[in-house]
């Protein structure tokens, strides 16, 4: 059976668990959430070598081998041997770096407008996540139209907008991961874990109604 894709990218099922996942993705949860949703997140890491060649920047030079050699005072030392190489170490950890960082704004934006109050902010935050991450395309291709083919990235947002309803926070207070979308008409909690405290109160509220106290006997 074929299932209708947003914007034809991705299915309703992945763009819930992206979102989901994405909104709840805090600083150490980046790395994890860039390998978990690899496919999706389409964030492309920028050639910084090009940049660096083209201003006219010369990379690090290092030695491509290190020998150890023992001093008169029989300490070991390691000297330097050539040939000497470009070292685009730093470089490469800006690249990554670019791409992680991308991905945590966004996620911020994901979740103030998930908890936004009203539908202008809500709008505002989804247009700050999206401009984010057009910021990036941009540095390959100047867009002015929508591109022919929508990326994930794009869908999931494009889906947010339009799910804001069912997009809800976890009615536990201590609930780590608390965006979520809303599954059945009454779902105000993220897992049956999260509601299982609220379970047990409101059936204790309600078996204390039904059971009043007696009186002690003594
Ligand atoms: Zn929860």
């Amino acid at each position: 059976m074929a299932t209708r894709k947003i914007l034809g990218v991705i299915s309703k099922q992945r763009t819930e668990r992206l979102l989901e996942d994405w909104a709840n993705t805090r600083e150490d949860g980046v790395r994890r959430l860039l390998r978990i949703h690899a496919e999706e997140i389409d964030i492309p890491k920028p050639e910084f070598k090009q940049t660096v060649r083209s201003r006219g920047f010369k990379p690090t030079m290092m030695p491509s081998t290190w020998t150890l050699v023992e001093r008169p005072d029989g300490t070991l030392v390691e000297r330097p041997e050539g040939p000497y190489v470009e070292d685009w170490t730093l470089v490469e950890c800006a690249e990554v770096l670019f791409v992680e960082d991308t991905v945590r704004r966004i996620a911020e934006f994901l979740r103030k407008a998930w908890d936004a109050p009203d539908q202008r902010r809500f709008d505002w935050y989804l247009w700050k996540a999206l401009s984010i991450a057009q910021t990036v395309w941009q540095l390959f291709e100047f867009v002015d139209d929508p591109p022919e083919r929508a990326s994930a990235v794009e869908a999931a947002i494009f889906y947010l907008r339009h799910s804001r309803r069912r997009a809800l926070h976890c009615a536990n207070p201590n609930c780590t991961t608390p965006y979520f979308f809303q599954q059945g008409k009454r779902q105000r909690f993220c897992s049956t874990i999260c509601a299982l405290p609220t379970q047990r109160e409101s059936k204790r509220k309600w078996w204390a109604k039904k059971h009043p106290p007696k009186e002690k006997k003594k």
